[in-house]
């Protein structure tokens, strides 16, 4: 693994800066031995089969021109079109993307549902730009990886400073380029241009499904199980209204302006209302009675039942694996956990429900709204939530038996099953030409 030096995230969050790269494969290296996957095929499923680079220029509302450098990896697509969301942070890099299109192409195959992986993103500091300068940079980066996107081809959605209204910017460039309608080209976009009612929250509600899950298998009740989450964007703070309607008591909570602790439980629907009219929608000077202020450190070390980390890669290193309390973690962002905190936290006896089950959520629903664009045919909200939860229990299913029937963690057990399927669809396919 890549020390690339220390850095301070968030007042004392993260004091490694992990390759992520170099963490994924370390994750699939662990598979191997499991698997009877023959050398050609294991070298295919080391590589990934595309890589864009491209650089977005865009006008400033002062007229100076600013150039941003984007990526648009596309992992594998021997089960399917490529699929994976588009991410705008400053720390966005080819090998961070190149991950991310990795673990997506594990996890739309442990959820089974019929994608590849891929991944997107710009180097940029979003809250920099003005929101007429993020839609030039959106258009702009759809213009660039054009020519690899497409309805079967490779299907974008929203990730970390992406959401509703840039995938919509993204269906108008790309109708505007083809000259024709092409809604199921991006998953994400809001209901009046084709998105699937439930979609905003299904990343938040796999989680709660997962969560449910596990605490139902380790014989703990959810009432009043204490929960602390670290992130409070899309998935985080979804993960938390929907626990807590569940009877969960969410005490931790946090994102990039700090963290929170109310060992009584946060009113979430207050914490939302807060959210939804502060500036930048930051959780910054939340002062409601009895919450006391935390670094984000102190809330990864919390003493909690499950601790949900929902922000970024490589927040659980091997400098505070030990200090991790709670029982549980339930990986709603990507990566959050090394290989080096993995061991120590295993050794703790620490269940970690990996990111490629726990946030698969997200595609999953990704997956029945492109159903719909393609059929033009949409849901009811209430039938998407339903089948989004069967496929997550199902999943979960699966995994928990091969860890248990192989004695491997759920991270293993999630890894082994992912790759197999990968696996199958590449031996099967062959080598082309
Ligand atoms: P988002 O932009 O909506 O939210 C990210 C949150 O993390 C924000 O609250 C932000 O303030 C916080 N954050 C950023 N840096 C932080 C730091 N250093 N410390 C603490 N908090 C920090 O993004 P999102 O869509 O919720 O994605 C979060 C994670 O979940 C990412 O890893 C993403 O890849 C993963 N994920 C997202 C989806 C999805 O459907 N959106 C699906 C699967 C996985």
């Amino acid at each position: 693994m890549t020390i690339r030096g220390v850095t301070q995230a968030a007042g004392d969050l993260a004091d490694v800066q992990v390759n992520p790269y170099e963490m994924m494969l370390q994750q699939l290296d662990m598979v191997r031995e499991y698997t009877g996957i023959p050398d050609g095929v294991w070298k295919i499923l080391r590589q990934p089969e595309r890589a864009l680079e491209v650089s977005v220029p865009i006008v400033r509302d002062d007229g100076e021109i600013e150039v941003f450098t984007g990526y648009r990896v596309q992992y594998n697509s021997a089960r399917g079109p490529c699929k994976g969301g588009i991410r705008f942070h400053p720390d966005v890099t080819e090998d961070e993307v190149k991950a991310l299109a990795g673990w997506m192409t594990w996890k739309c195959a442990v959820v089974n549902v019929p994608y590849g992986g891929g991944k997107g993103g710009v180097s940029v500091d979003p809250a920099r730009l003005t929101r007429s300068e993020l839609e030039r940079l959106t258009r702009r980066y759809t213009a660039m990886i054009y020519p690899l996107i497409g309805v079967r081809k490779d299907i974008p959605a929203p990730d970390v400073n992406t959401n509703a209204e840039v995938m919509n910017w993204i269906v108008d460039t790309a109708g505007v380029l083809g000259g024709e309608a092409v809604p199921g080209i991006v998953t994400g976009k809001a209901i009046e241009m084709g998105g699937a009612a439930g979609r905003r929250e299904a990343t938040g509600r796999g989680v709660m499904v997962v969560t449910l899950g596990v605490l139902e298998r380790l014989g703990i009740d959810v009432g009043g199980v204490r929960v602390a989450v670290q992130g409070f964007g899309n998935v985080g703070s979804i993960a938390a209204q929907l626990l807590a309607e569940q009877g969960a008591s969410i005490v931790g909570i946090s994102d990039i302006s700090g963290g929170y602790h109310c060992p009584t439980g946060f009113d979430i629907e207050d914490v939302l209302q807060y959210v939804k009219s502060s500036p930048g929608h930051l959780l910054a000077g939340y002062d409601a009675r009895g919450v006391e202020e935390v670094t984000n450190g102190e809330l990864l070390s919390l003493d909690v039942d499950v601790l949900i980390p929902a922000a970024l890669e490589a927040q659980i290193t091997a400098r505070n694996a030990a200090d991790v309390r709670a029982r549980v973690i339930v990986e709603g962002a990507n990566g959050p956990t090394t290989p080096e905190a993995d061991l120590i936290l295993g050794e703790n006896g620490v269940l970690i429900v990996p990111d490629i089950l726990a946030n698969a959520g997200g595609v999953v629903c990704s997956y029945f709204e492109w159903v719909q664009n393609i059929q033009c045919f949409p849901w009811e909200e209430e039938q998407t939530n339903q089948r989004l939860g069967a496929i997550m229990v199902r999943a979960l299913d699966e995994v928990w038996a091969l860890g248990q029937g192989r004695a491997v963690s759920l991270r293993l057990a999630a890894f082994i099953l992912g790759v197999e399927r990968v696996a199958a669809a590449v031996r099967m396919r062959g080598v082309f030409p």
